[in-house]
């Protein structure tokens, strides 16, 4: 009954929101339903690490494309004959303890509930070659985020995810009415759709500005000393006023520069031009979406494996990458968006942290990405598609990323671009 209500309550407060045509708000209610599903990928997290076998039906609770990121790591780790076991992973606890920092937010795309659950992650694995320990990775108390997407309509009704029809649950699955598809109860559940920790953000925009103002320090106090040590005190202070000025006008061009090229400044005035045709853009989701495939990009062995979210030629970039076990997404910057009335074009930067191994030894490296991605003008809220299985727009039958988005009873390739982002253009350096 309590459930329930959770759930009505959400939806009255986007049925208001509606109305007033502010649909991509967010409220904050605790919700045990999105917490259990949470909770059950963390369990399927953790057989997942522990096992060795890799069966394509492991994470019920995820979409397919955060799945198919866990499949290629596990993938990539059995080729370089490495072992992996979880040996911390805390449980969300619904309702929150006291001193315990969780926070529930929802927004709404106009096709589907995203919620986001925000918590300190503790979570860690251990890796093995040959049976020696040879590194470990975690969460290490982090600021985690989950998101849960489920495909459910502002008045409650599901959506077809073949068609887009809405109707009410029983119905799809007896069949759509329209593209008479028919879907499973599980079809319908939430599932966790990428997880995302955007604290590694601030540490790495801080340290680069840091080190961008480091020469700048140092002539500084050359000046303010410099006085004393010539035995001309009376220079002291127009010498340190004249730092001052130097720092404040170097500081404030550089920061305005940082800011205006690739930092938030850019960032704002490209996701405003989006909102302009697609006013239900969620950055947070593009950016917690764009992880899972960044990450299946470094874990990928062959083109085919990324083929279906990649138009573009990246085998050189997977033979770069064939020693990274672990990546993580550091920071993510939407530099340019662009669209005519066939297409839209996304310009992103971003930067890694990689783990590769180097025979027993694992090292960290960090990579900048500019990133070129693209969708067709029609698909404007996006993920209706993986909620559930992609499926092939020739038979309807269902397509799985591990063929290459191939259908395998009519061949029909999936056309990726006209329902989701999709590589286009990849450029990396290391530094
Ligand atoms: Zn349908
Ligand atoms: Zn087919």
């Amino acid at each position: 009954m309590a459930k329930q209500s959770v759930i009505e309550r959400i939806e009255k407060i986007f049925i208001e929101a509606q109305n007033s045509s502010q649909l991509n708000m967010k409220c904050g209610i605790y919700n045990k339903e999105m917490t259990e599903i949470v909770n059950r990928y963390k369990t399927q997290v953790v057989a997942w690490d522990n096992q060795m076998n890799m069966q394509e039906n492991a994470f019920p609770s995820a979409t397919q494309s955060l799945w198919y990121s866990h499949y290629l790591n596990k993938k990539k780790l059995r080729d370089l004959g490495i072992e992996t076991k979880c040996i911390k992973m805390r449980p969300t606890v619904y309702p929150p303890n006291q001193n315990q920092r969780l926070s529930i937010h929802y927004s709404h795309d106009g096709k589907n509930l995203i919620c986001k659950i925000s918590e300190r992650l503790l979570y860690q694995k251990n890796f093995y070659r040959n049976g020696r320990h040879i590194w470990q990775d975690g969460s290490n108390n982090r600021e985690c985020e989950h998101y849960i997407i489920r495909s459910q309509s502002v008045n409650g009704k599901c959506i077809c995810p073949s068609c887009g029809h809405e109707d009410i649950i029983e119905n799809l699955i007896d069949g759509c009415d329209y593209c008479h598809t028919k879907f499973h109860m599980e079809d319908f559940d939430g599932k966790i759709s990428s997880v995302y920790m955007p604290n590694n953000n601030s540490k790495s925009r801080d340290s680069n500005m840091l080190k961008k103002f480091s020469p700048v320090i140092y002539m500084i106090v050359v000046m303010a000393v410099l006085p004393f040590v010539i035995n001309k005190p009376s220079w002291g202070i127009p010498l340190t006023l004249m730092a001052l000025i130097i720092f404040l006008y170097i500081f404030f061009s550089i920061a305005g520069k940082h800011s205006v090229s690739k930092g938030p400044g850019r960032n704002r005035v490209s996701v405003d031009k989006l909102h302009e045709v697609d006013p239900l853009f969620s950055e947070e989701y593009f950016i917690a979406s764009l992880t899972n495939k960044l990450e299946s990009i470094h874990y990928a062995e062959r083109m085919d494996e990324i083929s279906a979210f990649t138009y573009c030629d990246l085998s050189h970039k997977i033979a770069g990458y064939a020693n990274v076990l672990s990546c993580k997404l550091m920071e993510c910057v939407i530099t340019d968006y662009k669209s005519d009335d066939k297409i839209q074009i996304l310009d992103v930067n971003v930067v890694m942290n990689l783990a590769e191994i180097m025979g027993m030894m694992v090292q960290n490296r960090e990579e900048k990405i500019r990133l070129r991605l693209a969708k067709s003008i029609e698909s404007k809220t996006s993920a209706v598609n993986d909620i559930i299985v992609y499926r092939c727009q020739s038979c309807g039958a269902s397509v799985s990323l591990l063929n290459g988005g191939k259908c395998s009873y009519c061949g029909n390739s999936m056309e990726m671009i006209r329902y989701d982002w999709v590589v286009t253009w990849y450029d990396s350096k290391c530094s």
